[in-house]
């Protein structure tokens, strides 16, 4: 028996934590294991905290019982999945503190360690994928299975990036056999938008500018942007990977506004770009080709010490 699976089952009392703005590795991962709890050990209390779900990721059982507001509960057990450092658990974080005893899966390359044990895979290419590795196989039901397959689906841009690997594929295929609706879970999760973010696309896309040759290509969307086309934060999933496919682009950087002086930065590479490490001298993290990290002051300046960075990587 591996350690998740014995310290769950010497526990009463369970709490999933996972991060903030969760996407979908982490609500797959979360209500993964929620689901296995729940099919395999009907005793057990097992709560997930997360802020609310998006209306897409809905349809994955157990989202309807999630906790989006802090209590000071005491838990046998905290487990925390997708989730780089403690800080990302928002609210949520002394709940998991004061828990008896912490558990950390993880994936995050800039992920140093936190709880009493820890378990990291920089090299997978979600967190769905390590927890997938320590599950009995046979005990994993179809809805388990579906939010196994929806994190693997989103952490690895529909199986194409850099991280899925044959393994990746491997467990794919096994969930499948569980009788799960690829198409769907595909279509409605990961390609379905909106009008307004179609709009809200086209606008950033429109807006972007290319830098260093072509190499980098950025843009920013301002509160009076997400105004002007009827969206928020929610909407704009998707934008930066239509950057990153730009002819000539190794580096994709698209922020938003979240406060008056508040902008978050998500960054992309193609080949050689390390960008997590561009992230984590910011104070946030992720990995070497996707991460993101909030900054205080003006887009233009924390723009120009991005660039800066990208530019002395290239040389
Ligand atoms: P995204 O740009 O899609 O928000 O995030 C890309 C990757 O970077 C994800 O794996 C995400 O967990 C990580 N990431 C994004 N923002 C932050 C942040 O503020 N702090 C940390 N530690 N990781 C982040
Ligand atoms: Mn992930």
């Amino acid at each position: 028996m591996n350690k998740l699976i014995e310290k769950i089952e010497e526990a009463e009392s369970i709490a999933i934590f996972g991060h903030l703005n969760p996407d979908g590795d982490c609500i797959g991962s979360c209500f993964g294991l929620w689901n296995y709890i729940k099919d395999n050990y009907e005793d057990k209390e097992v709560n997930v905290y997360l802020q609310p779900i998006i209306e897409k990721f809905r349809f994955i059982r157990g989202t309807d019982s999630v906790i989006s507001i802090p209590d000071d509960k005491v838990y046998d057990l905290g487990i925390s999945l997708d989730c780089g450092d403690t800080d990302r658990h928002g609210d949520f974080g002394s709940i998991y503190k004061n828990a008896k005893y912490t558990i950390c899966f993880d994936h995050h390359r800039s992920n140093e360690g936190f709880g009493d044990f820890f378990y990291c895979e920089p090299e997978s290419s979600s967190c769905c994928e390590v927890l997938f590795n320590f599950l009995d196989y046979d005990k994993i039901s179809k809805e388990c299975a579906e939010a196994l397959y929806l994190g693997i689906v989103h952490d690895t841009g529909v199986f194409k990036y850099e991280a899925t690997t044959e393994a990746t594929m491997t467990i794919a295929g096994k969930l499948l056999s569980k009788g799960i609706h690829s198409q769907s879970i595909i279509d409605e999760t990961f390609y379905k938008v909106s009008y307004n973010q179609n709009r809200l696309t086209g606008r950033v896309l429109l807006d972007s500018k290319l830098y260093m040759d072509g190499k980098v290509i950025a843009s920013c969307i301002t509160k009076e942007i997400f105004d002007e086309y009827e969206t928020s934060k929610d909407d704009t999933d998707g934008i930066i990977d239509k950057m990153r496919v730009t002819d000539g682009v190794e580096v994709a950087v698209l922020a938003y506004q979240k406060g008056e002086d508040l902008f978050k930065y998500s960054l992309r590479s193609v080949n050689y770009i390390d960008v997590s490490a561009i992230a984590v001298s910011f104070g946030g993290g992720g990995h070497i080709r996707a991460a993101g990290f909030d900054a205080k002051g003006s887009y233009e300046d924390n723009f120009k010490i991005i660039l800066d960075m990208i530019e002395k990587q290239m040389r």
